[in-house]
């Protein structure tokens, strides 16, 4: 199936976004910015609206679309958003300083890896992960560590274009690592004791896990 094709299609088939949403989006896709493509926009909506969450964490701001989308379609969430590439920090906090006069979002400077540590225990309800892709693995215990039971982890870009259902000797050698990662978090959250998941071969892949709440 040619992704670019479908994703297109449900891009013109799909309820327009709202105005200001569209407006980053357009600028986003200008300036080359690797924004959640027309199916996943479709999933978030429907996930918003569906489980209502309160609080969201996100990984991987970049100008804050994602941010914004959930904001919008959560109208009672409160959203901690991380990034720590200043050119896209810059755009995310005048994004948010022009799309989100409420501030619902904060926006938290720096390394994922540093931040997630300090963040409480069973805090968020939705935790959107969309970052480095080698690094989800490493992420994961403290992602589940801040879920809440019940709550929902969605992460992005976890079929790599389809090269990780490919043998890593199918892989060019310095796509290895990052293969070799993705398959062991997919692994991963497909076995986790404490996560219930689904791999849904969505735009680049997108997975869908919930925390298990304590009967
Ligand atoms: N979620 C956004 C797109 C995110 S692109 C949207 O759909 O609108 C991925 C972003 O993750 C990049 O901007 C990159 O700088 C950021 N990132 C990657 N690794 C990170 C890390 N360890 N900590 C914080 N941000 C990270
Ligand atoms: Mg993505």
């Amino acid at each position: 199936m040619n992704i670019s094709r479908t994703e297109k299609f449900i891009e013109l088939i799909s309820a327009p976004l709202p105005e200001e949403l569209e407006a980053v989006r357009e600028e986003a896709f200008r300036d080359g910015i690797p924004i959640i493509r027309p199916s996943v926009q479709g999933f978030l909506r429907f996930l918003m609206t569906y489980s209502g969450p309160e609080r969201i964490l996100e990984i991987g701001t970049a100008v804050g679309f994602s941010a914004l989308l959930m904001k919008i379609f959560a109208p009672g969430a409160s959203i901690t958003t991380i990034e720590n590439y200043e050119p896209r920090l810059k755009k995310a906090r005048e994004n948010f300083a022009a799309y989100d006069r409420e501030k619902k979002i904060t926006l938290l400077e720096g390394d994922a890896e540093k931040i997630l540590p300090e963040l409480k225990s069973n805090e968020y309800d939705f935790v959107f992960l969309d970052s480095a892709k080698g690094q989800y693995i490493t992420f994961l215990p403290e992602i589940v560590r801040v879920l809440s039971p019940g709550g929902l982890l969605v992460s992005d870009n976890c079929l790599q274009d389809g090269d990780v259902i490919e043998s890593r000797y199918a892989v060019r050698r310095r796509d290895r690592t990052i293969h070799d990662r993705m398959r062991e978090y997919l692994n991963a959250i497909s076995i986790h004791p404490e996560l219930t998941s689904s791999i849904l071969p969505m735009a680049d892949g997108v997975t869908l896990s919930m925390k298990k709440t304590e009967d």
